[in-house]
């Protein structure tokens, strides 16, 4: 990348926008996943060529400093030299057997090394396959029914949890989704992020039958709010009084936050574990592993049924097996993204605060989020009374002089180590441009 034509000029999206309209003649809205689909901040999404590092290059010929990353895998940038030589040469031995692999033991014990509480764990194909299936596990272990979410988190699509979801449902304002049964929808109760005594009433009024309580330890996908001191210890404490089983949704958080994610950031032990995004590099993958006692109940060692004919693929697992590697050697990567991620926000903030933009920025780790709004932004109803026509205002300044957010107020901006601090300049710049 030329860092002197870097935002010199920006090319219409010309390319982007026919595109879109073929797309949608055979695609349902023209994307395999809503949060692409630019619904709330307006506009065409635009279509990616390539990318390289901490840039993204789109069909008509403009580049932009990424801050999705493929809402996370790219934690280390775009095609990763290491991992795209491993996918290539391990493609030439075959891509798939339906048969145990060497591999899959390595990735497990690799993944045991860095994250805590890991005794057992199985890969799936997604984060969420992986949440969808540690909560049957509970139900299975706890034979017990309900579960406990909270309102603007998101564990992925599965029925169970399309109950006051974050990330595209909150961006698209679904209130219930259509398709999930109500009986279904039932067993998932749900309380305000950070509400201890909201979880402990939900626990009184249903006592002996909650399975799980199932959160993002760190929430980023109401944007990136932060848990309160002492409420994951709270809630742990709960868990263990009642028996109930406390699984962490670490797909956004895993191998990001930390080496060993939330849990041992916050050094909090979870019984269940899940992960999705970083695990896979970039490939389809997912994971839930946790305690023996609970793991063992599943197929084949217990009834509990899951299984998956692509599960610990072996592309897959050498393109997440690459990328893990290079974070468990390097852990210096941890604290060079939170000096930059810090850098940033720092930047972003003085320049919003010299316009008088009212604004909060949550940010821990590579994880951040700029809300637009002056109170504390504790949980989803805080997220959801920010000025969000504000950020769609500035996230489409932000595009047109290349620089790329989630298209959405409630998602988490994902920094990756590939930006340079001139690329962070860059960012901060183009925001001090912002008039609203
Ligand atoms: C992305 C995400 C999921 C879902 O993962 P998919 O791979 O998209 O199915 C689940 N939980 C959290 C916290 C996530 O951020």
């Amino acid at each position: 990348m030329n860092e002197s034509n870097f935002l010199a000029k920006h090319l219409p999206h010309t390319k982007s926008k026919a595109l879109f309209e073929r797309a949608q003649l055979h695609i349902p809205g023209g994307v395999n996943s809503p949060v692409r689909a630019f619904k709330s901040v307006g506009g065409t999404p635009i279509f990616i060529k390539k990318a390289k590092g901490a840039y993204l290059y789109d069909e008509d010929g403009n580049s932009y400093i990424e801050y999705i990353n493929s809402w996370g895998p790219m934690i280390l940038g775009h095609a990763y030299q290491p991992v795209v030589d491993a996918i290539r040469a391990k493609a030439e031995d075959s891509t798939s057997f339906g048969a145990p692999t060497e591999l899959e033991i390595q990735m497990a014990e690799l993944i045991k090394k860095m994250a805590p509480n890991i005794d057992l764990i199985r890969m799936v194909n997604s984060g969420t396959e992986a949440c969808m299936s540690a909560v049957r596990l509970a139900r299975g272990y706890t034979n017990r029914n309900k579960i406990i979410k909270f309102e603007g988190c998101y564990h992925g699509h599965a029925d169970a949890f399309l109950v006051k979801a974050g990330s595209g449902v909150a961006t698209l304002n679904i209130q219930s989704v259509p398709g999930v049964q109500a009986h279904v929808a039932q067993d998932t109760l749900t309380c305000a992020y950070n509400d201890i005594e909201g979880v402990k009433n939900l626990i009184a009024s249903n006592p002996n039958e909650i399975a799980a309580i199932i959160i993002e330890p760190v929430a980023g996908n109401m944007g990136c709010i932060l848990p309160l001191p002492g409420f994951l210890k709270s809630l742990r404490e709960l868990c263990t009084q009642q028996g109930i089983v406390l699984i962490f949704d670490e797909v956004m958080t895993g191998f990001r936050l930390a080496r060993g994610g939330a849990q041992e950031l916050y050094s909090i032990d979870a019984d269940l574990i899940t992960f999705g995004k970083i695990i896979g590099g970039g490939l389809p993958v997912g994971a839930f592993g946790g305690k023996r006692a609970i793991m063992e109940n599943i197929a084949p060692l217990g009834s509990v049924y899951q299984a998956g004919t692509l599960s610990g693929n072996p592309i897959a697992m050498t393109a997440g097996y690459t990328l893990l590697k290079e974070l468990e050697d390097n852990p210096i990567i941890y604290s060079e993204l939170e000096a930059k991620t810090k850098t940033l926000c720092d930047g972003i903030q003085a320049a919003l605060k010299k316009k008088g933009i009212a604004h909060r920025i949550n940010q821990l780790g590579s994880m951040m989020s700029v809300h637009f709004g002056s109170h504390e932004i504790n949980n989803f109803e805080d997220a959801k009374t920010c000025d969000n026509n504000l950020f769609n205002k500035f996230f489409h300044h932000m595009l047109s002089n290349g620089v790329y957010l989630p298209p959405s107020a409630f998602e988490s901006w994902f920094v990756s180590n590939a930006l340079s601090q001139a690329d962070i300049q860059k960012t901060i710049e183009v925001t001090a441009s912002f008039n609203p």
